[in-house]
């Protein structure tokens, strides 16, 4: 899961990492009065929004009074922010976060991620900040600090302050870097953060400062950190993700035009493969899991259904702990509360099949059988393209 800058850095600062003097805003006139309670000539607005690239994009103003802070978020609040890591659908800012700016001296990039090779917590660190770590690593590879924590017995003061003089922090700003390098691993190791990225951290006459900060936590251990499964933001989320968590499916959106519903997420590859084989383009990629109930397959027919993207559905089901009685009367029961509009493919193999099958004919609903998984992806990819066609305006000349 990740977090909101703003967030990142509220519980930073409670590791001892030193971070500008900031405000939260969900309006304009919000923004300007925090401006004022935080005093000073100058201040960055931030858009807080889960993606990075944000200052390429317009999401980070400099301002010099209130009124540029007014106007400057008047012009982020409700802006799709694209960037560079965004994705083409952009993120939506609904919050935005107002700072004291900093007089930067110099730029540092300060990351903390797991190394799977090492299977360790890895410190990343480049005296060539205010860059991606992407960039850094191919155009100034040389620059770059690798430090691989022991967990037995944590991040040791010996390796921050290698690492501070490594990046080339003056004599007598070390100290500080050190304890903010030791407060990250802190933040990270207690929290189960996947991530701590801090890009830049930056160093100015007084110490060392993190300017901007960038959190990750594991979603399957956010039981054990109440306090922090509770800053998720849906709305940075794709809502049709967050829609399946919320009923226990397990749904990843994608691009193309066929609903696949499938159990266990071999068969869901699988099945992806032979759509594209067969000339089509999934949409999503849903797998309803083991022993799924007829209730459970209705809901997950309902939201393949809520994507407008799709236009045909291929359900998938090769039945071992479930039964194909249940999947086949889930999908009676979703499409006689709604009726689909789109061409339905279903293959259903395995546990109480015959069974399944008969409900399936005596619903006398315009269902189109297969009886392989190649089968299924031809007939669904075909299906689509002829409906495609029909339901086409035709042009006029
Ligand atoms: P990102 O583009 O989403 O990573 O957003 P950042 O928070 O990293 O901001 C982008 C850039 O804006 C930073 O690399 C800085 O160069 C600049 N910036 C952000 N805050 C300040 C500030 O307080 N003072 C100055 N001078 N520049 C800032
Ligand atoms: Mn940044």
């Amino acid at each position: 899961m990740d977090i909101h800058e703003y967030q990142a850095k509220e519980i930073l600062a409670g590791y001892g990492v030193p971070v500008p003097r900031g405000g939260l805003a969900y309006s304009p006139e919000q923004a300007a009065y925090r401006a004022r309670e935080i005093g000073g000539n100058k201040w960055v607005v931030k858009a807080q929004v889960h993606t990075g690239g944000r200052g390429k994009a317009g999401g980070v103003k400099l301002c010099g009074n209130e009124h540029e802070v007014y106007d400057a978020a008047d012009e982020m609040f409700g802006k799709r922010l694209v960037t560079h890591q965004s994705g083409p659908e952009g993120k939506i800012v609904y919050r935005v976060y107002v700072e004291g700016a900093v007089h930067i001296l110099k730029e540092i990039y300060l990351g903390f991620v797991l190394d799977r090779k090492t299977e360790r917590v890895m410190v990343v660190a480049s005296a060539a900040g205010g860059m991606e770590i992407e960039d850094i690593a191919a155009d100034k590879p040389d620059t770059l600090i690798r430090s691989v924590v022991e967990p037995a017995v944590g991040m040791q003061a010996f390796q921050a302050r290698e690492i501070a003089f490594g990046l080339g922090i003056p004599g007598e700003h070390v100290q500080k870097a050190v304890s903010l390098i030791m407060g990250c691993y802190k933040a990270l190791e207690s929290l189960d953060a996947n991530m701590v990225e801090i890009n830049p951290l930056v160093i100015t006459e007084e110490g060392v400062i993190a300017l901007d900060a960038k959190m990750t936590f594991d979603d399957n251990a956010l039981f054990r950190h109440p306090s922090i499964a509770e800053l998720r933001d849906k709305s940075q989320e794709d809502s049709r993700e967050t829609r399946a968590a919320d009923r226990g499916l397990s749904y990843v959106g994608l691009t193309g035009n066929i609903g696949c519903i499938v159990n266990g997420a071999g068969l869901a590859m699988a099945t992806m493969d032979m759509i594209k084989l067969a000339g089509g383009e999934p949409a999503n990629f849903l797998d309803i899991g083991g022993g799924a109930t007829p209730d459970r397959v209705a809901k997950a027919f309902r939201l393949v259904m809520s994507d407008d993207n799709v236009q045909a559905i291929l359900v998938n089901i090769f039945a071992g702990i479930n039964r194909c009685d249940w999947v086949a009367e889930g999908i009676v029961q979703a499409l006689e509360k709604n009726p689909v509009h789109v061409p339905l493919v279903v293959r259903l193999a395995g546990t109480h099949v015959e069974e399944g099958r008969r409900i399936l004919a005596r619903s006398g609903l315009p269902i189109i059988r297969a009886n392989t998984l190649a089968e299924a992806a031809e007939r669904a990819v075909q299906a689509w393209k002829n409906d495609v066609n029909l339901k086409q305006p035709k042009a006029v000349a």
